[in-house]
């Protein structure tokens, strides 16, 4: 067992986590990051497969906010695309037909995406026409804080997430945050006399003045004085299929939506920013277990979703199939109650991760900023 004494404890190395760990480290804190698995970045970590050795693990998107995009090309150096017209999403719905739709219609887009699925069935269901969809999504828009009199501009990584995600490791190296992987902690103790918390892992037990945690990242259990509570939890699993192609299509698109699909969900080209080889694409499906289920031994699940996506007119109707990976990933979060019961412990931060990537940095600048001794940056471009 090996034994580490820190000043704070972060539970997990999504870019979530990580930033909140180089923030705390800028004010010369000595930080450690416990990753259960063996690679750190959470979602954002690319995948690994027999087949690949780096690929995003499922399609991503970094929505348009308040200095995300400067923050991640100005202070993490990454190279991003801007995503233009030309980067179809696709959907199939009875009220705008079987179609491509451009990108930038982002409102549509908005309203395909998991939270609005049951919203836009039920506009659409309605016979709402478009007109009413994208002023439902407009005012969402105007409350999350996104300017309204701009068109959105997305941008993304032109060298997909694992760019990303080694960006992130070498500031965890500049600021002397000490990262171990392949150590899940099980336990928490907390109000441990003389040091606040002990974090305990199957090789490590961590001593810190105070934790940050999150939805997804979390101990098993917390063990207070002659009490310990496990924390409950539901999972679910996301798979992800990375497909590669000969495709003598020209155009690769960005990122699309089935929100009518029995087997996939999202399916993003990874050759959209850099193509592989001419007439060749890299392409993660994400499906969840519903249509897995639905389709068990009902055919050959890669050739379907090929199938599918040549009639969604993604890709070509004669392209042919060259490698596929399956990569899947459990996830747990945590229930209210335990939320709760974890939260009230004084050193216990609770970092909000749900909303996606773009919301949790925007965010991320409260977190800096409820410390007495941080500056208050207004944007998530001051965070690190
Ligand atoms: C498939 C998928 C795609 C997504 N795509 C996008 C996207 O395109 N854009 C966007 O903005 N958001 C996206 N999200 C939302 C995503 O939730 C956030 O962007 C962000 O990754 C959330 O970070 P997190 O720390 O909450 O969770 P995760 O990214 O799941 O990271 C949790 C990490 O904590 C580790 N961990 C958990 N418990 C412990 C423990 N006890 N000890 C040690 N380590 C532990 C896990 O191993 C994992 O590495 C996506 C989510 C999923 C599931």
């Amino acid at each position: 067992m090996k034994l580490h004494t820190c000043d704070d404890l972060v539970i997990g190395s999504s870019p979530v986590s990580l930033f909140a760990a180089i923030a705390l480290a800028k004010e010369g804190r000595h930080v450690l990051v416990a990753e259960g698995d063996t690679d750190i970045g959470g979602v954002w970590a690319p995948a690994r497969t027999g087949q690949q050795t780096v690929a995003d693990q499922a399609p991503h998107l970094i929505d348009a906010r308040p200095g995300v995009y400067e923050f991640l090309s100005d202070e993490l150096g990454l190279d991003l695309i801007d995503v233009t017209d030309d980067a179809y999403i696709a959907y199939a719905n009875p009220l705008f037909g079987e179609r491509l739709h451009p990108y930038t219609d982002y409102w549509l887009f908005g309203m395909c995406a998991d939270e609005n699925r049951e919203v836009f069935r039920q506009l659409s269901d309605g016979g709402a026409s478009p007109g009413l969809i994208k002023l439902e999504w407009e005012s969402r828009r105007a409350a999350a804080g996104q300017p309204e009199d701009r068109e959105p501009v997305i941008r993304y990584f032109k060298a997909g997430t694992g760019e990303f995600v080694r960006s992130l490791e070498a500031q965890l190296k500049l600021h002397d945050v000490e990262v171990l992987t392949g150590q899940r902690i099980s336990t928490l103790e907390v109000g441990v006399p003389g040091t606040g918390f002990v974090g305990h892992s199957d090789g490590a037990a961590i001593t810190a003045q105070s934790v940050v945690m999150n939805g997804h990242a979390f101990p098993d259990t917390i063990a207070h004085t002659d009490r310990s509570t496990d924390l409950e939890w539901t999972s679910s699993d996301a798979h992800s299929l990375i497909m590669t192609v000969d495709d003598n299509t020209a155009d690769p698109f960005f990122y699309a939506v089935y929100p009518e699909s029995e087997l996939i969900h999202l399916a993003a080209d990874l050759s959209y920013g850099e193509p592989i080889a001419p007439l060749r694409r890299t392409l993660v499906v994400t499906m969840d277990n519903r249509g897995l289920i639905q389709h068990h031994g009902g055919g050959h699940i890669p050739g379907l979703i090929l199938q599918e996506l040549q009639q969604s007119g993604l890709v070509a109707p004669r392209a042919r199939l060259v490698s596929v990976d399956l990569h899947s990933v459990s996830r747990r979060s945590i229930t209210p109650e335990s939320r709760d019961h974890a939260k009230q412990f004084d050193g216990v931060r609770f970092l909000e991760s749900r909303g996606g990537l773009d919301r949790s940095l925007v965010l991320l600048s409260e977190f800096v900023s409820e410390k007495p001794q941080a500056s208050q940056p207004e944007q998530a471009t001051h965070i690190l």
